[in-house]
């Protein structure tokens, strides 16, 4: 888009129509499932183009209007969809991009549940997919087949944090009729702008930082229109699982302190970083924007900010010893999931079975680490005893 809006004016007045609803500041949550007609022909247009107008909620709300118009903007896209979880935004984007006997290339190790719809379910429908090491650009132009169609990106990756030139596989892509699709989740839209970049498709979770509480679920697809009204009129309406009405006000709710929270986890991870990079029993930090980074430069040029999430290695091969560690954390909580208030961890062995467990493999020896939104001196010093009794 030529013009950006300016961040304040899209979190706190874009797609608000306050004199509508007794100038209340905060939005109304009309909690309706079907919307009244007075004449047959609005009826029939409605039926011609759902995405027109107030039907059905499985189609349009306006509460979730208020919502999707807040969240293209801030992707700088021409629309979007809310869904209610980030994992039904890569279904219906995916499904909606390929059909039998289309190839897809993806970066290796995606969101867990973007690989299983590529290993499980689209394997069935004659659609395959080759991983690939992301980071380097000819390794997607190596990949791509006569038949592929489908660019899944994820930059940065969850726990070791690859990322990818943005600008050169949307460009590639795109010179070969390649539809693009990136998940944005760790950066947002706040810190990395793919749309500008040149991605087709860009989801995030909104049940990390858009959400921000650990309270709600959801997820963003932003793109051209077009390809919007597509998924809207197909994959959106036929999964039927948009955002309810109460999530999207949960939803916006978030968005409004969205800034100050990234802000401010943002200060606090740098503190927490500085601390482990130097102690004793740390062995290593990987974190997007640290200079050891093996992309460093790249994630500099191309990302704004990053968020809270890092992976620690401890100086230990042993299993229990990790396992010591997290479970002596007093106030950092063990859960998955990210992006609330509260700080994290979740160790890679914990999903691994404990006889498969290899100390001389360090991805089994990764420790994620999620900063929240509490004081960095609390969080060192819980995480300071905690590796003392490791
Ligand atoms: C959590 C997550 C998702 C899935 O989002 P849900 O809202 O949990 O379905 C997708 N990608 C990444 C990187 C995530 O962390």
């Amino acid at each position: 888009m030529s013009s950006a809006p300016d961040i304040s004016y899209i979190l706190n007045e874009l797609g608000e129509e306050r004199e509508n609803y007794f100038n209340a500041v905060s939005a109304p949550i009309i909690q309706t499932s079907n919307f009244v007609f007075k004449k047959v022909d609005d009826l029939s247009k409605a039926f011609e183009d759902e995405m027109g107008g107030y039907l059905y909620s499985r189609g349009l709300n306006p509460t979730v209007e208020i919502l999707r118009k807040k969240l293209a903007a801030l992707d700088g896209a021409e629309d979007c969809l809310v869904f209610n979880s980030g994992a039904s935004v890569i279904f219906a984007g995916v499904l909606a991009n390929v059909k039998a006997g289309d190839h897809i290339v993806s970066v290796k190790s995606p969101y867990t549940w973007a690989q299983r719809m590529f290993d499980v379910i689209l394997p069935r429908f004659q659609v395959t997919t080759t991983y690939i090491d992301g980071t380097r650009i000819e390794n997607w132009k190596n990949a791509t087949q006569a038949n592929t169609t489908f660019f899944y990106l994820e930059s940065p990756n969850s726990w070791d944090f690859a990322i990818q030139d943005i600008k050169a596989v949307a460009q590639f892509a795109k010179s070969k009729g390649i539809v693009t699709f990136i998940d944005n989740s760790y950066c947002t839209p706040v810190y990395q702008d793919v749309i500008a970049m040149g991605i087709d498709l860009a989801m995030q979770t909104a049940t990390k930082y858009i959400g921000g509480h650990s309270d709600t679920l959801g997820g963003v697809l932003s793109g051209p229109h077009a390809m919007i009204k597509k998924i809207f009129d197909s994959e959106y309406l036929n999964i039927g699982s948009g955002i309810q009405p109460f999530n999207a006000w949960l939803l916006i709710r978030g968005l409004r302190t969205l800034p100050a929270r990234l802000d401010r986890i943002t200060r606090t991870t740098r503190e927490v970083l500085e601390f482990l990079k130097t102690h004793p029993k740390v062995e290593g930090v990987i974190f997007p924007l640290d200079e050891s980074f093996a992309q460093y430069e790249l994630a500099r040029s191309q990302m704004k900010g990053a968020c809270g999430l890092m992976t620690v290695i401890l100086k230990t091969k042993n299993r229990d010893a990790i396992v010591k560690f997290c479970e002596s954390l007093k106030h950092i909580m063990m859960a998955v999931s990210w992006g609330g208030h509260e700080s994290l961890v979740i160790p890679k062995c914990a999903g691994i079975p404990a006889g498969e467990f290899d100390g001389n493999n360090k991805e089994h020896r990764y420790v994620r680490l999620y900063i929240g939104l509490e004081e960095a001196g609390y969080l060192i010093a819980d995480l300071d005893q905690a590796l003392a009794a490791v």
